[in-house]
């Protein structure tokens, strides 16, 4: 075939936007049981325990851990905090989560704790809030919502983290993009975690995204937490329990799987760092 033909199919292979969402997302849904049944079976298969945290009617909230059973005696074992799906509309982190339990792929020596779902009764409703109505990832300054509550309390048993991720969908993006919270200026992911997406995904570039000032896919918001009415999870994050967090936005008009692909690469690039 003629390098013309290879352009070609290339181009007709390449991510397409559907246009789906307008409004709100109208994608692909997931049940969020069967996943979350998926998800336990994997943990415990690679060795993971389950710490339940809050309990309503037939669904939990739960907290995965994964201690390395001969961690590094030269240097602490990293510890990587990662959670999704706190937005019900957003069902790519409850599958990102299975994915990288199933590929069982982790930095060597790392202690890891892995949030599959933090809001399961929105996947039900498929909608971005809890049952009744409120958006859990702005209720974490001054906690209304029992989910929260409860997640919070669990935050407050856990060790300082090393680096953490919270990972979710944007419907109105063009591309994936990310917010970096590196209050002390440490060697930065970013630009890795771009760079390694952008093969598997299209990167949004727009100069302002969400009303921010982005640049190259990334977002790093200048402000003070304190000045803030409202805390998302990344928030509460930044000021209480590390000095690193990526929020990854995957964009949720396009195929689902390449969502899961896109959170999955984005999460392997700032995991290992080379
Ligand atoms: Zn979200």
């Amino acid at each position: 075939m003629s390098p013309d033909i290879f352009a070609t199919l290339r181009e007709i292979l390449r991510v397409q936007k559907l246009s789906k969402n307008h409004g709100g997302y109208h994608g692909e849904t997931i049940d969020i049981r069967t996943v979350l049944r998926e998800v336990e079976t994997a943990a415990q298969q690679h060795g993971w325990t389950s710490d339940i945290f809050y309990v309503a009617g037939e669904f939990k909230l739960f907290a995965l851990h994964y201690q390395p059973l001969s961690p590094s005696t030269t240097n602490r074992a990293p510890r990587i905090y990662i959670s999704t799906g706190i937005h019900g509309d957003e069902p790519a982190g409850p599958l990102a989560a299975l994915r990288l339990l199933q590929e069982n792929n982790w930095p060597e020596g790392a202690e890891i704790w892995l949030l599959p779902c933090l809001n399961p009764v929105g996947f039900i409703l498929n909608k971005r809030e809890n049952a009744d109505g409120i958006d859990l990832n702005r209720d974490y300054r001054n906690p209304q919502t029992p989910e929260v509550c409860a997640h919070i309390a669990w935050l407050k048993r856990q060790p300082q983290f090393d680096l953490c991720l919270c990972l979710h969908e944007d419907w109105e993006s063009h591309g994936f993009y990310l917010y970096e919270q590196n209050p002390d200026k440490k060697p930065s992911r970013a630009e890795k975690i771009i760079a390694r997406v952008a093969a598997v995904c299209p990167i949004d570039w727009s100069e302002n995204i969400e009303g921010r000032e982005a640049k190259g896919g990334i977002i790093r918001p200048n402000l003070d937490p304190q000045t803030r009415p409202q805390w998302a999870e990344a928030f509460y994050l930044i000021v209480n329990k590390a000095r690193l967090g990526y929020t990854l936005e995957a964009p949720s008009d396009f195929p689902l799987q390449t969502r899961v692909n896109t959170l999955v690469a984005g999460v392997n690039a700032a995991l290992f760092i080379c």
